[in-house]
């Protein structure tokens, strides 16, 4: 059986202008053409057709910076125990699901629950997004470890490095996450100051490339990066320092090191005037945020390729409000369609997985959302779900609206409903 959605404008999560009275035709979860209807000559099989009365279609959205065991807490404690802590994931990854975000890379999981919680999704046993994990955060001995107890890792020494990278393979980790530089969500914490040396950084890499691992770097400060860079990371996690030295900034261009600027959560924090946050958490993020701004303005004018990370978990930055991160990376500096490539074609290359993700085109998975106004009008409306009429994943409608009058024959087995 094919799904044939037509009358569609097509936004494919290439940098291709949107096409008006386009047509997708979907075959066994993936895409079997995206295009003009005139290109396409017609289905063999039985087919479901879906009039979609013009409605703008583009690739499920994809955020590349997530915590599941964060719910937004002022305070960013995210303790829980385990039982709490599946269901709390859980519940947090559907809320990415049923807001468009198809895909989700976890980078800073709790005591390895998030990999039953993949388990259970791609079993089919709950609706959930694709995922890919890092287990936790390998850091050296500081402050943070104390207060992300669970979260953490800490490694001091290459052969400690070496043994906390297995850990994280051994429990399934598609990526390694390494904490390079002090961090703005620690109290104390010197989000400037390089914590690992270099020997360290390599091995970690050294061995995560051993078992075919990427590595994403936690990195702030400027120095940082820069051994990070040299160590052969694939993605640089905020980058806030980068306005300091644009040498840097032309190594990531040339060697095509992502960024990933994370902007949403020192907004959120600063726009909120929530009196409930630390004291400490809001000055160090006022502090930090034009700065973060600059960087990835910098980055995307030299070239650097940039992927979406909302770091949703983080205070006040809550699941579900991904979107959001995409306007606020056009705010910074960057053009609609390319801040919305960030969140899929793109994406999908930071992680790894564009040949089969990510882009709207003939072979890939038929992930996809349908919102009802033009997003690179307002991209905004890629945070609104009341723009948002459904969301497919591997062709079938996995969240829509109560209301919606679709094909029984296109639906998952279970569905989420969008609010
Ligand atoms: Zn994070």
């Amino acid at each position: 059986m094919d799904i044939l959605l037509k009358n569609l404008t097509l936004i494919d999560g290439t940098r291709r202008a949107p096409q008006e009275n386009a047509v997708l035709v979907i075959r066994d979860g993936k895409i079997l053409y995206a295009g003009a209807s005139s290109g396409w000559s017609g289905s063999q099989e039985e087919v479901v057709n879906l009039d979609l009365g013009g409605h703008f279609t583009l690739p499920g959205l994809i955020d590349t910076h997530v915590h599941l065991a964060g719910s937004g807490e002022v305070d960013s404690q995210f303790r829980s125990e385990s039982g709490a802590m599946a269901l709390k994931m859980l519940s947090n990854a559907q809320k990415n699901l049923a807001a468009g975000i198809t895909t989700v890379r976890d980078l800073g999981g709790w005591n390895e629950v998030e990999f039953i919680v993949r388990d259970w999704i791609q079993r089919r046993e709950f609706p959930g997004p694709r995922m890919s994990l890092a287990g936790r955060f390998i850091s050296i001995t500081e402050v943070g470890a104390d207060y992300y107890e669970g979260m953490y890792r800490v490694a001091d020494g290459v052969d400690e490095i070496r043994k906390a990278v297995r850990e994280q393979v051994k429990h399934g980790a598609d990526w390694i996450k390494i904490g390079v530089t002090g961090a703005v969500l620690v109290e104390h914490g010197e989000p400037g100051l390089t914590h690992f040396n270099e020997d360290e950084i390599r091995a970690l890499v050294e061995e995560s490339t051993k078992f075919g691992r990427p590595v994403a770097a936690h990195a702030h400060g400027v120095d940082g990066i820069h051994k990070a860079i040299r160590a052969g990371v694939r993605t640089i996690e905020h980058g806030t320092f980068l306005f300091q030295d644009p040498a840097v900034i032309q190594l990531m261009a040339e060697q095509g090191i992502f960024l990933i600027p994370t902007l949403k959560v020192g907004w959120d924090i600063i726009l909120a005037k929530d009196s409930n946050i630390p004291a400490w958490i809001l000055e160090k993020n006022k502090a930090t945020q034009g700065e973060a701004e600059l960087s990835l303005k910098l980055a995307y004018e030299a070239g650097v390729p940039i992927a979406m990370g909302s770091d949703v978990g983080t205070p006040l930055n809550f699941h579900g409000e991904n979107g959001l991160e995409i306007y606020w990376m056009q705010q910074a500096g960057m053009s609609a369609i390319d801040a919305l490539v960030a969140a899929t074609g793109n994406a999908a290359r930071a992680l790894g997985w564009d040949s089969w993700l990510g882009t709207l085109e003939t072979g890939k998975a038929a992930d996809l959302i349908v919102v009802d106004a033009n997003p690179l009008e307002d991209l905004r409306i890629l945070a609104d779900q009341n723009h948002l009429q459904f969301v497919m994943k591997e062709g079938q409608v996995a969240a829509c609206h109560a209301e919606n009058d679709l094909p029984p024959a296109l639906f998952a087995e279970q569905v989420l409903l969008i609010q």
